[in-house]
């Protein structure tokens, strides 16, 4: 039998953190660099995968290697992603129980290509046949259709995703993938208008301005030239290794395989067109006898304006006037009021924002049509969860705050499914042990989501307030409600999250998250939270002669007129975000935490600084020590004395007593130290994964 590499031989540093002596930040961090420069990115803390983005083609994802880790246990090679993937998925297929990848990190720290690498895992390893070939291909080329309409090219990620994503690839009986459901979260949509420097808007856009035909762009009525347009950037326009040319042709295709028909296609490049145009129209003061000035399309602009109207049907005067006026409805009453030009391009942007961000998730929609599952039986399920970490950035603002609540119900989900969860086992088979304190976040969730006094509930009230509210007022309320809060909960527990002092600067707030303090500033917060958009645009966008445009903003239809405001976008994003927690909750979790080596983008650098506040904020400290006060390891009675039985003369070949007596007697054969495993209802618990190597050590000697 061939001799294969386990995590003991040749091994660079320590393969599992769980064994690193002594166990200090230093040394974790040493650890990781060490193996990092020996091209090591994998390095396990017990079942956790830590992975460091290599930022290079390294040969570890061949053909070969998926061979080689297919149906092996996880700690009898170095440490791999596919060996998280074989695991979960056998786990799936062979005791039936459903399986999520948790996937998190910062920006550019490698989640997306990690999730691209666990579906192709198990894309290589689970059923062929021709049926099943075409699902897989659906699966894997939803990728790319998603990456053009929701990635960008930012400072920290050239091919950085602004969305967050979830998806379910569900599985039949014999472990056969039938299908997927995609879930969307929170597109970054006000990239559609504006990029920060250096870094440009979605993909989409430069990808049709340089790879489609001639014909094409005439009948779209655009222009090659990126400098055309007022919404993209254009000291990035071009980046280094990205060719948006070659990428349109495979997102062509991949849309084709997905199963969009032709016209369909035609219909969402006439939306990212119309975007373009839109962009492009300006306005102008006019001066009007009441002293006001009411805002007026550019004269130059006119063609843009008609261009725009032509590829949406949608009637020019209609669109014109939306951008002088609005209605608003008091009581019974329809009151017109002007707009001036800075309610005109904000009205123009909300629309463009608006516009592209109901395509993308009308996209994820039609995508789930097409790769839903035919059979109404009950399937397995994979999750892989691709989504956003936590963000501490200089100016915090809504997005970031959204995002790290986000990363709060994460980080309760690790502890209830992981450390409680690990508690509960010993309990249930019988185990003696002593609880660990771990730090419960569920206290800074609450401080967010609760629905009387909850951030979230009163910026919400706050949006809704008649009179003179602004980001100030709800920063006001914020401090009082939070302070008395604040003041009653730190005689209960001395634990307030929500953190005053005199040192915080005008209209800021500041959360203790588990990950560390983040300083919010309050400005945008309300405008962003209630994505409005003025009801004469979402009803000239209703009245297009255009299939796709009407059914995007079915509020626009004047027989559904309702006064009611719709869902603000934190209210959304909490209800998804409870969603997605609900389906998590009921799947066995698998993590991988992703590192950013450097932020040059580059192979071969590592930044101690870098590493080292990433390793602070993904908890990994803290799951080292839960993972190194508990057992590492364990495994039931029967398989344990199947694989080890060879190591003794009672044992092999047959064991005629019950499992666990045999298992009993291997031990005590073995002389492992009574201090290094326990014996539960069903299983045994090993401490060290020490213990288990040196067992597989002594296996391999004997074959
Ligand atoms: P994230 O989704 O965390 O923002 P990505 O997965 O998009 O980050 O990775 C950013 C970039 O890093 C990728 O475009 C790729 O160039 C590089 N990268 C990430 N993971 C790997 C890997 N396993 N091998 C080689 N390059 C990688
Ligand atoms: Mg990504």
């Amino acid at each position: 039998m061939e001799v294969k590499t386990s995590l003991l031989d040749n091994m660079i540093g320590v393969g599992d953190m769980v064994l690193l002596e002594p166990l200090t930040e230093d040394s974790f961090i040493e650890n990781l660099r060490n193996r990092f420069d020996h091209n090591e990115i994998y390095t396990y803390i017990g079942s956790v995968v830590i992975s460091m983005n290599p930022y290079r083609s390294l040969p570890i994802f061949t053909p070969e290697k998926v061979e080689e880790y297919r149906n092996r246990n996880f700690y009898e090679l170095s440490p791999h992603i596919y060996a998280l993937a074989d695991e979960a998925y056998r786990s799936l297929r062979d005791q039936d129980k459903d399986q999520c990848i948790l996937i998190t990190g910062e920006s550019g720290a490698g989640k997306t290509e990690a999730s691209k690498l666990v579906m192709s895992y198990v894309a290589a390893v689970c059923g062929k046949g021709q049926e099943v070939n075409k699902v897989k291909e659906q699966l894997l080329q939803s990728n790319p259709v998603l990456e053009a309409f929701g990635n960008a090219k930012t400072v920290r990620n050239d091919n950085s995703s602004r969305f967050g994503k979830y998806m379910d690839i569900e599985f039949d009986f014999k472990g056969d993938p039938v299908g997927g459901v995609i879930s969307n979260y929170l597109l970054e949509k006000s990239r559609v208008v504006k990029q920060p420097r250096g870094e440009r808007n979605f993909h989409i856009f430069y990808q049709l301005l340089s790879g489609a035909s001639d014909d094409t762009l005439r009948k779209l009525k655009l222009d090659r030239d990126f400098s055309k347009y007022n919404y993209l950037s254009l000291d990035s326009a071009n980046v280094n290794g990205l060719d948006d040319a070659a990428n349109f042709r495979t997102v062509r295709n991949a849309m084709q395989i997905v199963g969009f028909m032709e016209d369909e296609v035609q219909s969402v490049l006439e939306l990212v067109a119309a975007v373009l145009k839109l962009g492009n129209i300006e306005f102008k003061p006019e001066s009007r006898s009441n002293g006001y000035d009411e805002s007026r399309v550019k004269d130059k602009n006119g063609e843009d304006l008609k261009e725009m109207c032509e590829l949406l049907g949608i009637e020019q005067s209609v669109l014109e006037r939306a951008f002088s006026y609005r209605t608003v409805e008091a009581k019974l009453e329809k009151v017109s009021t002007t707009l001036n030009v800075s309610q005109a391009y904000y009205a123009r942007d909300a629309l463009a924002k608006n516009l592209y961000s109901r395509l993308f998730s009308w996209l994820v929609t039609r995508i789930n049509e097409s790769i839903k599952a035919q059979s109404k039986t009950r399937h397995k399920v994979m999750g892989v969860l691709d989504i956003y970490g936590f963000e501490i950035f200089e100016d915090n603002s809504f997005e970031q705050f959204i995002i790290n609540y986000c990363n709060e119900k994460l980080q309760q989900i690790f502890i209830e499914l992981t450390l409680r969860e690990e508690q509960e086992e010993y309990i249930r088979e019988d185990i003696e042990w002593t609880n660990i304190e771990y730090f419960n976040n569920a206290v800074i969730c609450d401080l967010i989501e609760n629905n009387q006094n909850g951030i979230l509930a009163m910026l919400d009230e706050e949006c809704l307030r008649p009179g003179t509210v602004t980001d100030i007022t709800f920063l006001d309320k914020l401090n009082t409600v939070c302070a008395e809060h604040q003041h009653f909960e730190s005689r209960l527990s001395k634990n307030s999250k929500f953190l005053t002092d005199h040192s915080l600067p005008h209209s800021c707030f500041r959360i203790q998250h588990y990950a560390g303090k983040v300083l919010y500033r309050v400005e945008g917060f309300m405008d962003k939270n209630n994505d409005l958009l003025y009801r004469d645009l979402s009803q000239a966008m209703y009245k297009a002669n255009h299939k796709l445009i009407k059914q995007l903003f079915p509020e626009g239809n004047p027989a559904k007129v309702n006064l009611k405001r719709p869902p603000t976008a934190g209210f959304q994003f909490k209800h998804s975000v409870g969603t997605l927690m609900r389906n998590l909750q009921t799947k066995n979790p698998n993590y991988i935490r992703c590192v950013k080596p450097n932020d040059k983008k580059a192979p071969r650098i590592f930044t101690d600084s870098l590493v080292r506040h990433q390793v602070a904020y993904l908890g990994l400290m803290e799951n080292v020590r839960v993972r190194r006060a508990g057992y590492a390891y364990r495994q039931a009675y029967e398989p344990c004395l199947e694989r080890y039985k060879m190591l003794c003369k009672q044992t092999w070949p047959h064991w005629k007593g019950p499992t666990r007596e045999g298992v009993e007697v291997l031990m005590a054969d073995l002389q492992v130290s009574t201090e290094e495993f326990a014996y539960g209802n069903s299983k045994i618990f090993i401490r060290n994964p020490r213990t288990l190597f040196s067992l597989e050590e002594k296996r391999r000697g004997c074959l």
